[in-house]
């Protein structure tokens, strides 16, 4: 096991911003994720998980504690199921899948993931999500290694169980079931969406996906006329913040160096050593501002990391 100390984490998120934490383990293997638990309990050490790094929010203060960044990357194929270990990318998985002649997992190389960043945030595109897939999740529970159903993981939209204040599962592994199909076609397909999602979101810059979660509350209808987009949305129950942020004149924003995306105003990019306060600043301007405007609080989806630090 080799744990590391005082290691940089804006290094290990795709926002870059991010203090020094105790100590970090670069995991290649299970045996290193328990072992490196172990010696977090014995310090009586919180414990924080880093998959890809796409969707977390690093604050600049030092952590006392331990991360482990998931760097497992075996995949096993059986018939058409695929094994994947956490650290696995959903692009890593897709090309495999492909050199088995399985498809199924199109949508997913547009979505800078782990397999476990993935399946904790049900993350998807294009009409796909990690739950569509996966048949089991092998996760880490008080001490010992089971695999959990799909279904008994209460999946909905960028949703799991594991997302529970209170869950403390670490997740080893998916299990996904695809099926044979015609791969150049699939290939094709997922260079579609990469470059039809390349034009919708920022590239090449430092930013850490949707900050904030699309909006699935009440809101005043009278708004219609002004917005007559938000009809549509209420009447599918959900509207995406990217269009409340735009509405509310936010395109652009910026606060120290970060700012408001140009391209999709749901992310946040850092324009040049950006600073967690800055961050911080900024999602308090747009939350106020869209609450001027329509009424409504919108929420983080971004993770804190040391919010989520738990004694596991
Ligand atoms: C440019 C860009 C575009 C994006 N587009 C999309 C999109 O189209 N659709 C979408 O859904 N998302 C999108 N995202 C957001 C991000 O890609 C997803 O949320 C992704 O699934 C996060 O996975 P990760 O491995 O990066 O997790 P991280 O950011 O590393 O972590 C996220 C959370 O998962 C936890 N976690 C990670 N691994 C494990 C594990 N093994 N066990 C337990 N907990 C774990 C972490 O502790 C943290 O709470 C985008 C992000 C970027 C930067």
């Amino acid at each position: 096991m080799n744990i590391q100390e005082n290691i940089t984490l804006g290094t290990l998120s795709t926002f870059k911003i991010g203090g020094k934490a105790k100590y970090v383990i670069f995991a290649e293997s299970n045996d290193d994720i328990i072992s490196a638990l172990r010696f977090a309990q014995e310090k009586s050490l919180p414990v924080g998980i880093i998959g890809a790094g796409c969707n977390l929010l690093i604050s600049d203060d030092d952590i006392n504690g331990l991360v482990i960044k998931m760097n497992t990357r075996n995949i096993d194929v059986n018939h058409t199921h695929l094994f994947a270990e956490a650290g696995v990318s959903l692009a890593a998985l897709t090309a495999f899948g492909h050199k088995n002649n399985l498809t199924g997992l199109e949508w997913a190389p547009s979505v800078p993931s782990s397999v476990g960043g993935a399946i904790r945030g049900n993350a998807g595109a294009f009409g796909g999500e990690t739950k569509d897939r996966l048949k089991q999740v092998r996760v880490y529970r008080n001490g010992q290694i089971i695999d959990v159903d799909a279904t008994d993981i209460g999946f909905h939209y960028r949703y799991s169980g594991f997302k529970a204040e209170n869950n403390k599962d670490i997740i080893l592994g998916g299990l996904f079931e695809l099926e044979f199909g015609d791969v150049a076609e699939g290939q094709k397909q997922v260079r579609d969406n990469i470059v039809r999602k390349n034009q919708n979101q920022p590239v090449g810059v430092a930013c850490s996906g949707c900050i904030f979660k699309n909006y699935e509350g009440t809101i005043n209808s009278s708004l219609i006329d002004k917005f007559p987009e938000l009809e549509n949305f209420i009447a599918k129950g959900i509207i995406p913040s990217g269009y409340l942020i735009e509405k509310s004149g936010l395109k652009g924003m910026s606060s120290g160096n970060i700012r408001v995306s140009d391209k999709h105003a749901n992310y946040m990019v850092n324009t040049g050593d950006g600073k967690f306060e800055d961050v911080i600043n900024l999602i308090q301007i747009v939350k106020d501002k869209v609450l001027q405007e329509f009424g409504v609080n919108i929420e983080e989806e971004v993770v804190y990391l040391h919010k989520q630090m738990k004694i596991i």
